[in-house]
């Protein structure tokens, strides 16, 4: 008898050349395919003509589909024998609930194997030439986000004064609030923090700012969900580091400068 597989596919975060090899081979060999709404559609490339496609979207506040629902479907698909691909934006395991699905797998007793993914918050950091950690100025990086199940709150103080860089997901609705809350946890106002939309799509757009200003800036450029903040002195280094790219890049890649501070305009079919 055909054993089922279910494999937790991070697709990570939408420039599809972002894809890792191991999640193509999984595409390609999958019968079924459950595929979240952030995920670039161009990932059915990979997949299979005849294989069984399946959109599980739940973006923020919008119609979904239940997570029981989700999970009974690949336990399902997998317990007769067919091999499921669950694919999600960025890293299945970073905020994407591929630790609670894991789980229930594991305890249906079916076989589970995560492949992971570039999580958009490193991504989008690196789109704006941002690097996470820096010897001079970040020791670590802390990931948050800013929605909560159950409105249960950070540590803010931990965060104002714990010295790592914050990226922050699902925070572009609470902006202002997250902001209040760092700046009345002591985190000076000056600090130096970004908002990324849809990093590594064409369709990228950001800002760079300092803490308190953030908010203002991001209503008057427009932006909005989905987004990454970053917040700590490596934001200073934008600009800088994209600079010093600049500079080490050799004339073969030069061609391709332009990738270093917006994205492709055009796209493979
Ligand atoms: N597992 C995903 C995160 C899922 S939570 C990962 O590892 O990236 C969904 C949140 O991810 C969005 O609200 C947004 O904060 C972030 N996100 C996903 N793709 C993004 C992108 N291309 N640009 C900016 N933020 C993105």
């Amino acid at each position: 008898m055909k054993t089922g597989k279910v494999y937790l596919v991070g697709a990570g975060p939408g420039d599809i050349e972002l894809l890792t090899l191991k999640a193509v081979r999984a595409l390609g060999i999958a019968d079924v395919v459950l595929i979240d709404d952030l995920v670039n559609r161009e990932v059915l490339q990979f997949v299979r003509a005849d294989a069984r496609v399946v959109e599980v979207g739940k973006r923020g506040g919008c119609a979904s589909t239940p997570q029981a629902f989700i999970e009974r479907l690949m336990i399902g698909e997998a317990g007769a024998g067919r091999i499921v691909a669950r694919v999600k934006g960025g890293d299945p395991f970073v905020f994407g609930r591929g630790g609670e699905e894991v789980q229930a797998l594991r305890a249906a007793g079916v076989e589970a194997e995560v492949i992971s993914g570039i999580t958009s918050g490193m991504a989008a950091a690196a789109a704006l030439g941002i690097p996470v950690t820096h010897r001079d100025c970040a020791r670590g990086v802390t990931l948050l986000t800013g929605h909560t199940r159950n409105g249960a709150e950070p540590n803010w103080k931990a965060l104002a004064q714990g010295g790592t860089t914050l990226v922050i997901y699902m925070g572009a609705s609470r902006l202002a609030m997250i902001v209040a809350e760092l700046l009345a946890a002591g985190m000076p106002s000056r600090t130096p923090a970004a908002m990324v939309q849809n990093a590594t799509l064409p369709s990228q757009r950001s800002v760079i700012s300092d803490l308190r200003s953030l908010p203002t800036a991001v209503a008057n450029a427009g932006l909005g969900s989905p987004a990454i903040v970053v917040i700590g002195e490596v934001a200073r280094l934008a600009a800088q580091t994209a600079a010093a790219c600049f500079e080490s890049l050799d004339s073969r890649v030069r061609g391709n400068d332009k990738l270093v501070f917006e994205p492709k305009r055009e796209r493979r079919g």
